[in-house]
C-alpha cells in the first residue's frame, strides 16, 4: 500500500511601507547606516515583514495584522527579525515545519546585494531554516521605481509534521 502522501504548503506575503527621512533604515533584518527610514509603526523592515505574512498563509494562520495587532501589544515595538521568530514558532505550534522562505526586495534602496550574506544569516536564523534574499528595481516606474516606498515579497514553503495537517 502507498502510504499517504505529505504535501508541503506555500504561501505568499507582501508588504510596502514608504520612505520616511529622519527615521533608521532597517530592511532584511539590518540597520543601513545611511539609508533613509521607512514608515509605520513598527520598523517597517518589508522583506521581514512580508516573509511573515507568506508563513502564516503557508500554515493557515492568517496574517500579520491579525498576528501581532491590538490584542497582543506586547508586539508592537517588535524588531521585523524578532516578528519573524515569533511567527516561525507559531508556524511550528501549529504543526508544520519550515522548509525555507525566499524574499524578493523591490525599490532603489537599499541595494540588498551589497549585504546579502548578511541578510540571509540573520533571517534564515530568526526563522531557524533557510532565508534567502534578492533584490530588484522596477526600471523607474511605480511607487518602488519612483523612490516613494520600498515593498517586499516573500513566499515561504512549510511541511506538515507527521501525524498532522
Ligand atoms: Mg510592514
Amino acid at each position: 500500500m502507498i502510504p499517504p502522501m505529505v504535501v508541503p504548503r506555500v504561501g505568499i506575503g507582501t508588504d510596502v511601507h514608504a520612505y520616511a527621512p529622519g527615521r533608521p533604515c532597517w530592511v532584511a533584518g539590518l540597520q543601513w547606516p545611511g539609508e533613509v527610514g521607512l514608515a509605520g509603526h513598527s520598523d517597517g523592515d518589508v522583506a521581514a515583514h512580508a516573509a511573515c505574512d507568506a508563513l502564516l498563509s503557508a500554515a493557515g494562520l492568517g496574517d500579520l495584522g491579525a498576528t501581532f495587532g491590538t490584542d497582543r501589544p506586547e508586539w508592537a515595538g517588535a524588531s521585523g527579525a524578532e516578528l519573524l521568530a515569533e511567527t516561525a514558532r507559531l508556524v511550528r505550534a501549529a504543526g508544520f515545519e519550515v522548509g525555507n522562505v525566499s524574499i524578493q526586495v523591490v525599490g532603489v534602496a537599499p541595494r540588498i546585494g551589497s549585504r546579502r550574506d548578511e541578510a540571509q544569516r540573520v533571517l534564515s536564523y530568526a526563522v531557524g531554516a533557510p532565508v534567502t534574499v534578492a533584490g530588484t528595481t522596477t526600471d523607474g516606474l511605480g511607487l518602488t521605481g519612483r523612490g516613494e516606498g520600498l515593498a517586499g515579497l516573500a513566499v515561504a514553503l512549510v511541511h506538515p509534521l507527521a501525524g498532522t495537517g
